[in-house]
């Protein structure tokens, strides 16, 4: 192990000269090899290490041929159960994410006129693709928000993405919460869009107790966000999108970025 430990210092001092040698270009054969400790990390996040050799660059690593991950995102592993973003493990492609018609159903009132700033938040994000666009007809719609009954104490109820496309519906019950105020709609619609776009909670499940295995963890965002504006179980707080949920959004949607996460 002691052997290997130093092998791969002096492989890793190596590939650094090699790169400055060579004006920065990457040679694999150059690279390292990476012990197990480190490869059953990289499977952990989702990359296939059995097929693909698994190079070390610098402070990357390079897997599956052409995707490199910064040395940092393995560290989160071990703070699996902690409070962080969380995706669903169907996401929107990149190309359905950048125009997403949204067909407002609800009746008239502040939770029908906030709709179009909770669309707002999501798109104005920076380095983001995501845009909600209102359309006025919903033979075009690609989510219809609507009024209906929910369980006792549930205020709005959003749809993961499948195929490639947002989720459809989302419902809230507007009878049942009568008293909330523009502000708790905003929010809770803000929020119940982040599902329809793929986003789980990032304080657990989304169905309510610990996360499913569906609901995979968004590795490169910090491991603690207690104001979440995807935290579920909040109830009529009103939250925003926080630093960490936007970072979050552009590990899945920044369409230029080579690791983001739809396809
Ligand atoms: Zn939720």
């Amino acid at each position: 192990m002691k052997f290997l430990k130093l092998t791969f210092i002096i492989a890793i001092a190596f590939s650094f000269t090699q790169c400055e040698q060579e004006n920065e270009i990457v040679d694999s054969s150059d690279a390292t090899i990476v012990d197990n400790t480190t490869l059953e990390k990289i499977a952990k996040l989702g990359f296939d290490t059995q097929n693909y050799p698994v190079l070390k660059d610098g402070e990357y690593y390079t897997v599956e041929g052409d995707i490199n991950i910064p040395e940092s995102y393995l560290d989160e592993i071990d703070n699996q159960n902690q409070s962080k973003q969380r995706r669903w493990v169907n996401i929107v492609s990149c190309n359905e994410i950048r125009y997403i018609t949204v067909f407002n159903n609800l009746p008239a009132g502040s939770a029908r006129n906030s709709v179009s700033l909770a669309m707002r938040h999501w798109n104005d994000i920076t380095k983001c693709d995501i845009r909600f666009a209102a359309t006025s007809n919903i033979n075009n719609a690609e989510v219809i928000i609507s009024n209906g009954p929910l369980s006792q104490g549930v205020v709005g109820r959003g749809t993961f993405p499948s195929n490639g496309k947002p989720g459809r519906y989302i419902r809230l019950d507007l009878n049942q919460f009568s008293s909330y105020s523009y502000a708790q709609w905003r929010s809770t619609i803000e929020h119940e869009l982040g599902h329809n776009i793929g986003f789980a909670h990032t304080n657990g499940s989304a169905q309510g107790g610990g996360p499913l295995p569906q609901e995979i963890l968004i590795q490169g965002t910090p491991v603690n966000d207690p104001n979440s504006l995807m935290n579920g179980r909040r109830g009529g707080t009103v939250r925003s999108l926080t630093g960490d949920d936007k970072r979050a959004a552009r590990l899945l949607y920044n369409t230029n970025f080579s690791g983001r996460l739809c396809n």
